[in-house]
């Protein structure tokens, strides 16, 4: 039967598919079918993988060093505790034998049923022991891919997979650059989350916040996710199917005829340049900045070279990243941000740290926390200016000693590579976000230390209306034209506008086209976005005429109304 589900569209487009469930992509697994006799060799498999884990486990526990902390062995025992329980070692067995299914499939069926057990547990500690069980899981799941199935019919190509999880992480979604999914539809997460901005990195058609998901939709059943309008149609009639693929070829021919400006220079009617870099998350995003016909790299999220590993990246890895980034644009500028770690951005799928972590040790703070790893990733940036036009950014500052030592730190680091004799830019460009109410209430300090500031509207946001962006529960709430976000973002372009320093958008909101006019009303010249969205935003400022902008924002400004402030919105935009 088919039925509709609703969410917050993340990212454009339509995607028709077969659902694919998953509970995370560090264990994401393919989901195939097992021939009748072939059943007990898919058993031996899973079987050989635990006799692997256990060993692996109890060399483990032989080999820690005597002053170890007593944790450590502890944590190994309780791992070897649960490779061993029967819902664990024994569920998976049948589970294979009565979904006639491979080995991983079935094995995260019952990871995921343990999960939401634990889940429902009052005790936070006990709570937290769920991860345990995903950690001797992914080993399990490791030992298999080391002995592939010779018994089952091949899965379906990811192209025609819709990716259906409760929640993913940044971190998930990192992983899924390597695939080529069709869709995502994911139970938690706000439009701005991390989680969503990945999403539409991957250029693919996203849904977030449909809570029920996970729940309603079944693996391999037909769906279409509408990534505009945030609507999801479980086993659609062919009427409704046939509309959509219509709709998606309409949307394609868009895309395409949109190429033609690629080259074009962005410039508004009456002869306004604008400049209209890109964001990126990892180097092997420059391919598609360029395809976007991009001017420069407006913020490149570092932070994302340290996810999904066991380790930090040391000074040399980070500098070929950052090199390769500087030379692949060829002179044009590109804005490396130092880490944002924290919030919901963890090192090794570590749990979000303090009580309320989009407050706590995150960014700037946790980088000044933390020297030795800020110095490493300083030394390394500074590194690679010399191969490109590197700027460098500082993220989620609010206070004038921030802002100094993290100035102090850069000294510190151009002068060890001096004594060194390494070359790096000596004008290199200093940036600061604006991304916290207190920094653009305070932005004496920010235009006399920084050589540009950029507007994170994301956090600006979140932090203005006191609202986690990770939660769905409260995203109703995430209004970019609040007064208040209004307010400071005007306030923030016209005080660098004022006192000749740059000023950038690249939050959201700068792909947002239907702000694209209102931004450039309050004075902005500088853009950057997804590379995704950079052909519809340039098309907009090729026929936008700032004559009568200023008015109308200002306007808007006055709007104490969101509401209202759409609809004076609506009408430059018609
Ligand atoms: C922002 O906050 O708007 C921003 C660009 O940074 P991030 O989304 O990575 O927090
Ligand atoms: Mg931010």
């Amino acid at each position: 039967m088919s039925f509709t589900l609703h969410g917050a569209g993340a990212g454009g487009g339509i995607a028709i598919g077969q659902a694919h469930l998953i509970s995370s992509a560090r264990l994401e697994v393919a989901h195939y079918s097992i021939a009748p006799e072939h059943l007990e060799l898919e058993v031996m498999r899973f079987s050989t993988a635990v006799d692997q884990v256990r060993a692996e486990l109890q060399g483990l526990r032989r080999s820690v060093p005597a002053d170890a902390p007593a944790e450590l062995g502890a944590f190994l025992n309780l791992h070897l505790m649960m490779l061993d329980d029967a819902t664990l070692s024994h569920v998976p067995r049948a589970l294979i034998r009565s979904l006639r299914c491979n080995a991983e499939w079935a094995l995260v069926q019952q990871m995921d049923y343990l999960v939401a057990q634990f889940e429902k547990i009052d005790d936070p500690y006990l709570r937290e022991r769920k991860a345990d069980v995903m950690q001797v899981v992914e080993r399990l799941l490791k030992a298999m891919q080391e002995q592939p199935s010779r018994a089952g019919s091949a899965p379906p190509r990811e192209e025609r997979l819709i990716v259906v999880a409760h929640d993913l992480s940044p971190a998930d979604m990192i992983l899924f650059k390597q695939h080529q999914y069709a869709g995502f539809v994911t139970d938690l997460g706000g439009v701005t989350s991390h989680t969503a901005i990945l999403a539409r990195s991957l250029g693919i058609p996203a849904i977030v916040g449909v809570h029920t998901a996970r729940q309603m939709v079944r693996e391999g059943e037909v769906v279409i996710v509408d990534g505009v309008h945030g609507v999801l149609i479980v086993a659609p009639d062919q009427l409704v199917l046939e509309e959509y693929q219509r709709r998606q070829r309409e949307l394609e021919s868009t895309r395409q005829k949109l190429k033609r400006i690629r080259t074009t220079p962005a410039t508004t009617r009456d002869g306004t340049a604008v400049d209209l870099h890109a964001n990126i998350e990892l180097p092997q995003d420059i391919e598609q900045v360029r395809e976007s016909g991009a001017t420069g790299v407006g913020l490149f999220r570092s932070e994302f070279l340290f996810l999904n590993r066991d380790d930090l990246p040391s000074e040399d890895e980070q500098f070929e990243a950052y090199r390769h980034v500087a030379q692949a644009m060829h002179g044009m500028p590109v804005t490396i941000r130092t880490l944002d770690l924290g919030a919901d951005k963890t090192v090794n799928g570590a749990a979000r740290g303090g009580p309320n972590p989009a407050m706590g040790l995150r960014a700037i703070r946790l980088c000044l926390a933390e020297p030795q790893m800020f110095l490493t990733q300083l030394r390394a940036i500074l590194r690679a200016s010399n191969y490109g036009k590197i700027r460098l950014l500082i993220p989620m500052l609010a206070h004038a000693h921030e802002i100094e030592q993290a100035l102090t730190m850069i000294a510190q680091s151009k002068q060890v590579l001096d004594e060194q004799n390494l070359p790096y830019d000596r004008g290199i460009e200093i940036g600061g976000m604006i991304e916290v109410p207190a920094a653009a209430l305070s932005l004496g300090v920010f235009v006399r230390k920084l050589d540009f500031l950029s507007i994170g509207t994301n956090d600006l946001i979140q932090y203005t209306l006191a609202i986690d962006r990770t939660d769905d529960s409260v995203s109703h709430l995430y209004n970019p034209l609040h007064p208040a976000v209004l307010h400071l973002i005007a306030h923030t372009i016209r005080t660098g506008a004022r006192m000749k320093v740059p000023v950038a958008v690249c939050g959201e909101m700068a792909g947002d086209v239907t702000l694209t006019r209102l931004l450039l009303g309050f004075g902005l010249r500088q853009f950057s976005m997804h590379p995704a969205n950079l052909l519809t935003i340039k098309q907009q400022v090729l026929k936008s005429d700032l004559g009568d902008l200023t008015r109308v924002a200002n306007s808007i400004l006055r709007a104490d109304d969101p509401e209202k402030a759409r609809q004076l919105l609506d009408q430059i935009n018609a």
